[in-house]
């Protein structure tokens, strides 16, 4: 006789990957075992009936500036994965910059694996960092298993992490396709971008042109398709880039391409004077250039959403649009905003699972996360698609209470988080994901 589930949670609203459906999801120890009718009677452990709220995969954000070591006091680990999980995500990726050291080689990222032990509330990923001077590294750092490296080619922000320029780019991404790896970039052209006039929203917009992010896509496309890797562009802000990847896609190259809650859910137009809580890198667009993102995400185009949470302290956060940080912090509320404004355009929950959680995954490569399905991680979330909130900052788990979001009335709330099939409490018990064949 086979011994009782751990684990049954039942939902008229299960999101799996061929749609929406009433369905009993069984649990053995930390896998979904199988799907069963919504009414089915079945032996288990603990049995949550949800009845009309959602169950919905455990979203993967791969774009995640955790911070730690080094720049702690503007997010750790056990802040940032206790944010995730209040936020419905069960794996983040961490990013290779902002930490001190960097992760560029590998004793940074056992400084990072060590920094990390023991605090993750969630599921953790890593990206590797790939700079000038650092191409003998990529093969190692591959090895001990990041999965994949981010590179910029523009300046980041923070010295320590300079731009792949001229050859040193297409050396990298010919590196990363010797071992078949994959390349993340921040695509903005170096050429196109000045420092703003002044310390306005408009000023601060006009120094990053859609032009910058439209040629860097360009000659990155080029490069993918001489040099074979497979390239990912991160958080896609500019409309204009679409045709480009589009053509891409057409062609067959291996390119796929994000944007962020904060680029599909705001807009230029409004944003308020002084609030460098907006300030990001490259920028929120106008109104237009937002509905267009959507048709870009429709249409495939664009295949995953995700964070890009990059938080610092809120002295950073100056009022002034030259001088501020530029970073986003919302890894807590992508799934609530990305739900409101997904909802008022006619788009499911489906849509919104695929695009934060399957499409995630699949980019990262990690297995058995991503989607409610049998042999999957039991990574689960109850989710009330109807309860509207206003968001209050200082009530986040992110370490510091600066979000563009706050003050607005977001639709969606998380009501429990479950990892490999035990709810998210106050014990951290996420692990590592490091790239499968290191063991
Ligand atoms: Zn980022």
């Amino acid at each position: 006789m086979t011994p009782p589930l751990d684990l049954v949670v039942r939902s008229r609203r299960t999101v799996t990957p061929e749609g929406e459906r009433p369905a009993a999801v069984a649990v053995r120890g930390e896998r979904i075992e199988a799907l069963h009718p919504y009414d089915a009677p079945l032996a288990a452990a603990e049995d949550v009936d949800l009845r009309d709220l959602a169950l919905l995969p455990g979203l993967v954000d791969t774009h995640v500036h955790v911070n730690e070591p080094g720049r702690t006091h503007w997010e750790g680990f056990a802040s940032a994965t206790r944010a995730a999980a209040a936020g419905g995500v069960t794996t983040i990726v961490d990013m290779p910059l902002n930490s001190l050291p960097p992760t560029t080689d590998v004793a940074a990222l056992e400084a990072k694996l060590a920094a990390a032990r023991g605090q993750c509330h969630v599921d953790v990923g890593f990206w590797g960092g790939a700079v000038p001077g650092n191409v003998k590294e990529l093969g190692p750092l591959h090895e001990r298993g990041v999965l994949g490296f981010k590179c910029f080619m523009s300046p980041s922000g923070v010295a320590e992490f300079p731009p792949l320029a001229g050859g040193d780019l297409r050396r990298a991404l010919e590196e990363v396709a010797g071992f078949g790896g994959l390349m993340v970039v921040h695509a903005e052209d170096p050429a196109l971008l000045a420092e703003p006039d002044g310390p306005t929203y408009p000023e601060f917009l006009a120094s990053r042109p859609e032009a910058a992010e439209r040629g860097a896509v360009r000659r990155l496309v080029e490069l993918a398709r001489e040099t074979g890797a497979r390239v990912h562009v991160l958080h896609v802000s500019s409309a204009a880039c679409l045709d480009v990847l589009a053509a891409a896609r057409a062609d067959g190259l291996p390119v796929t391409a994000e944007t962020c809650p904060h680029y599909l859910t705001l807009e230029a137009e409004r944003v308020p004077e002084g609030a460098t809580a907006f300030k990001c890198c490259p920028p929120i667009r106008s109104a237009a250039n937002r509905d267009l993102l959507w048709e870009g995400l429709a249409e495939g185009t664009l295949s995953c959403v995700v964070s890009d949470h990059s938080p610092s302290t809120a002295d950073l956060k100056v009022p002034d649009f030259a001088a501020a940080w530029g970073g986003i912090a919302s890894l807590q509320l992508g799934l609530s905003a990305v739900w409101t404004e997904a909802a008022r355009r006619g788009h499911r929950l489906a849509d919104v699972a695929r695009w934060m959680a399957a499409a995630p995954a699949a980019l990262a490569g990690i297995p058995g996360k991503g989607a409610i399905a049998p042999g999957n991680d039991a990574d689960l979330v109850a989710f009330d698609p109807a309860a509207d909130h206003a968001v209050d900052a200082a009530r986040l788990h992110h370490k510091n209470p600066v979000t563009p979001y706050h003050g607005q009335v977001l639709k969606g709330a998380v009501l429990t988080t479950w990892l490999r099939g035990r709810p998210v409490d106050g014990e951290p018990h996420g692990k590592f994901l490091l790239r499968e064949s290191t063991g």
